[in-house]
């Protein structure tokens, strides 16, 4: 009999992990179609509409409209969660059109039979100038690094401590304030996946076990990592330094000898 969680942790069965690879091939399929339509002139808002009409034609929901935290003054109410600039994430797609050189950052999310996919990729808008587009190199090799770095037995300390070493090696930071998060039935589900590891920092250290799956999600900083609100609403976090900001995301399932990335498309 094969255990059904560690800890809080719940493990997946190989039915269960299809049915979330099913979730995060319909979350890279957005992605990649709203790579295709980022250009200067489009606004967020029109990437929102056209992420909302695939979800809904593929027959599933998305994760992240209508969710309420404690601070935010109403649910949010986007398919995408779509960050510009110094956006670090949950900006809200709006009428604004994005001007060349930006850089955005399109979160996606979907529940498909029940699973969750989750995932995320920073686009430049255009060309990117030379400084962003190295921020975007390393926040996606900080994921790479992850998917290669996860094995059964390791602690995921170990993990974190590398990505961490590799982001600031290139003069960047790690985020601190937001982290990864298990997902399954649930888009939150334990544990909490932090990009970066420091003693006595109240986090909790777990062991990758076959079964696990992880949205795994650095995000990095061109400057500072505090983060803070950029309004009212409580739901843009830029950072507080406004330097610009960049993320990756896949959900990604330990395996027996390794990772099985769940949202590349395959
Ligand atoms: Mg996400
Ligand atoms: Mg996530």
């Amino acid at each position: 009999m094969k255990l059904a969680s560690v800890g809080r942790i719940i493990l997946k069965s190989p039915r269960e992990i299809e049915l979330m690879r099913a979730a995060g091939r319909l979350v890279n399929r957005v992605l990649c179609e709203l790579e295709g339509r980022i250009r200067p002139g489009v606004t967020t808002a029109e990437l929102d509409e056209v992420a909302t009409e695939l979800i809904r034609s593929a027959g599933a929901t998305a994760l992240f409209q209508g969710v309420q935290t404690p601070q935010a003054r109403f649910p949010f109410p986007s398919s995408i969660c779509a960050s510009v600039n110094e956006v670090v994430v949950h900006g809200i797609p709006d009428a604004r059109p994005l001007s060349e050189g930006d850089v955005v950052s399109i979160d996606c999310g979907v529940r498909l039979q029940g699973y969750c996919g989750d995932a995320a990729r920073t686009f430049s808008v255009g060309r990117a100038a030379p400084a962003a587009q190295e921020l975007l190199d390393a926040a996606r090799a900080a994921l790479e690094l992850a998917v290669e770095e996860i094995r059964p037995g390791k602690r995921w300390s170990q993990v974190a401590r590398r990505m961490q070493r590799l982001v600031e090696g290139r003069g960047f930071s790690v985020v601190r304030e937001f982290v990864g998060h298990g997902i399954g039935r649930e888009m939150h589900e334990e544990p909490k996946i932090p990009n970066y590891w420091s003693r006595g920092a109240g986090n909790a250290d777990f062991e990758l076990v076959p079964g696990m799956t992880l949205a795994v999600e650095p995000m990095i900083t061109a400057g500072q990592p505090e983060v803070e609100f950029a309004d009212a609403t409580h739901w843009p976090v830029v950072t507080r330094d406004r330097s610009w900001a960049a993320h990756f995301e896949d959900t990604v399932a330990v395996t027996e000898s390794g990772a099985d990335v769940l949202s590349d498309g395959r």
